[in-house]
């Protein structure tokens, strides 16, 4: 399986204080501010199966998944 790195940026739009965003650039594939994957419109249908991946790592990972 080959997969062609997609160079999309996903636009976030951060609250920093009362009125305040901030405008964050996400590369598609990322971990998005919020802490789940940014993906752009085109690539939002492989979230499913990034999600399944990501849970079986995470049940691989010791617990010190720490300050990263
Ligand atoms: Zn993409």
């Amino acid at each position: 399986m080959t997969t062609k790195k997609c160079d999309k940026k996903v636009i976030y739009h951060i609250e920093r204080g009362i009125m305040r965003f901030v405008e964050v650039p996400v590369p598609c594939g990322n971990t998005d501010p919020y802490g789940s994957v940014a993906l752009c419109p085109k690539c939002e249908h492989k979230r499913k199966s990034i999600n399944e991946r990501s849970a079986y790592i995470n049940s691989l990972a010791p617990s010190n998944w720490g300050d990263f």
